[in-house]
């Protein structure tokens, strides 16, 4: 599919293999039975005490996502890493090319990433020449097998042993038996040699600790920490919705994420990367870079209603109790997160164009909401899409990527060349009278009204420099000789045009 096709779900859920439903339930009732099990022993008060507690750290972290993100991207300065501000999938990919180019990269191992499938990273390292293995278990079988993930935790949840089997007999070359044990060892003897041979190792993150520019990865193969240590580059790629204030924000999420993913009370592994390796570390990544990634998610954050979705931890469950996503599969919402998360997160990232019949693709039950760990409102932000795919995305069009740049650009000048931003400041007072209401600019004329039909504009207020110069005596009698300097010099330019003006007619 091109990145620009309709996704359309109802034709893909008529190629969804037969044996599909049978394989996605039998792994889906499994966690939801194990995640029953580790609820039950918190207790419902406790749990729910803890899932209010998860939604208000996450609710809390994007109301201040740039304080956050600021003091995230100072301390992984300070931690010796590298960051990088990636606004979509292009710039993302050619930051990691670009290192990857810069450290004549030839061999990467991945850990699971939904942000690097978000962006195609992979096809784009190995179009560059660099080999680039997966290696979580699940994520090597639809390497291999040449798909995308058909779940969030469970990549190749749609697969049976059988087809595994095959599918390691045919690519690998071995005489793979279908037993799961065996499986594991033959990917466990391939994925040993990789990490040894690697020039860069690659990841993403569960969140990024912003008091201390820590990396937090939850695993269970331990192949995460593999990639983040013993290649001599690490590079995380991650969504800036990722990130928390504190340890005590990840104390209370990671009672939450396990437990909810696949009914552990922790998960086998939870990786702390805070920065490179240190001269006193005996092993680790020389140099760590950071990716920041935003590719949409500061367009979802202007709408009240749908923000909601970048509290999504990324557990999975909404998934496991959908009865739509154990229908279909991961693969019938064509694009990198399925099921009910899918549903709101594909068409906020990709475009209501793109991606507006995944809000459709719900029956609206309301199990994703009573499930999910950080009381996502799933099914109210469903019926606001459906809103938006009716009535047309307003939002997006108010937020024309193309109209930011220009208007940040003409913004980033004007800022810079004092005179003009001064001259711009009593230019923009004269102009915005007519439209002023109550200090609002509600109804701009095209092209401005593209952002004023989803949102009020503020006035233009004082002029910054004119307060800043006046807020003490002496700046105000400066401004006070200023002002009379200009009087003269308009008065001395006036006696002088008249003087001129008399000779002329003399003349
Ligand atoms: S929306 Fe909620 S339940 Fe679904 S993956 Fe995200 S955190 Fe988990």
């Amino acid at each position: 599919m091109s990145e620009l096709d309709h996704i359309d779900f109802r034709a893909n859920v008529q190629h969804v293999p037969a044996h599909v439903p049978q394989s996605v339930r039998k792994a889906t009732s499994k966690f939801l039975g194990t995640r029953a099990n580790v609820v039950g022993i918190v207790g419902d008060e406790r749990w729910q005490q803890l899932r209010q507690a998860g939604h208000d750290i996450r609710l809390h972290t994007l109301d201040h996502l740039d304080y956050y993100l600021t003091r995230l991207e100072e301390n992984v300065a300070r931690a010796g890493g590298i960051v990088h501000w990636a606004r979509d999938a292009d710039e993302a990919r050619r930051i990691v090319l670009d290192i990857a180019h810069e450290h004549k990269v030839k061999r990467a191992v991945k850990a699971k990433s939904m942000a690097t499938e978000e962006i195609g990273l992979n096809h784009a390292l190995i179009d560059a020449g660099v080999q680039t293995l997966e290696t979580d278990l699940g994520e090597f079988i639809i390497q291999l097998a040449g798909v995308g993930p058909s779940h969030i935790i469970v990549p190749a949840v749609h697969l049976t042993k059988e087809g595994i089997a095959d599918l390691f007999t045919e690519k690998l070359g071995v005489n793979a038996p279908p037993d799961p044990l065996e499986l594991c060892a033959i990917a466990r003897t391939k994925l040993r040699e990789e990490f040894l041979a690697a020039d860069m190792g690659i990841s993403g993150a569960n969140f990024m600790v912003a008091e201390s520019g820590t990396l937090v990865i939850v695993t269970n193969e331990g192949n995460g920490r593999m990639c983040t240590t013993l290649p001599p580059l690490h590079v995380a790629v991650v969504g800036i919705d990722k990130v928390v204030p504190d340890f005590e924000s990840v104390n209370v999420l990671l009672k939450l994420l396990p437990r909810s993913a696949t009914g552990q009370k922790m998960s086998t592994y939870t990786s702390f990367i805070t920065g490179p390796r240190r001269a006193t570390d005996e092993g680790g990544p020389q140099e760590f870079h950071l990716v920041l990634l935003d590719n949409g998610r500061t367009r979802v954050l202007r709408d009240h209603v749908t923000r909601e979705t970048l509290l999504c931890i990324r557990c999975g469950v909404c998934l496991n109790v959908c009865p739509v996503y154990n229908h279909v599969g991961g693969h019938a919402y064509g694009a990198v997160y399925s099921g009910p998360i899918g549903a709101i997160l594909a068409p906020q990232l990709l475009g209501v164009a793109r991606a507006g019949d995944l809000p459709f693709a719900s029956s609206l039950c309301g199990a994703c909401a009573d499930y999910c760990p950080v009381k996502i409102p799933i099914p109210q932000i469903l019926l606001r899409l459906r809103h938006r795919v009716v009535e047309g995305d307003q939002i997006e069009a108010a937020t024309a990527s193309s109209a930011i740049r220009v208007g940040t650009r003409v913004g980033a000048f004007a800022l810079s060349h004092s005179l003009l931003y001064e001259f711009g400041a009593r230019m923009m007072k004269f102009v915005q009278a007519p439209l002023r209401r109550d200090g609002w600019l509600p109804n701009l004329p095209p092209p401005a009204n593209r952002w004023t039909m989803a949102r009020p504009l503020p006035a233009f207020g004082a002029d910054f420099r004119d307060w800043f110069r006046k807020r003490t005596p002496a700046g105000r009698q400066r401004v006070q000789k200023r002002k009379l300097g200009i009087g003269l010099l308009f008065a001395g330019i006036a006696a002088v045009g008249a003087f001129l003006l008399a000779r002329r007619k003399k003349d």
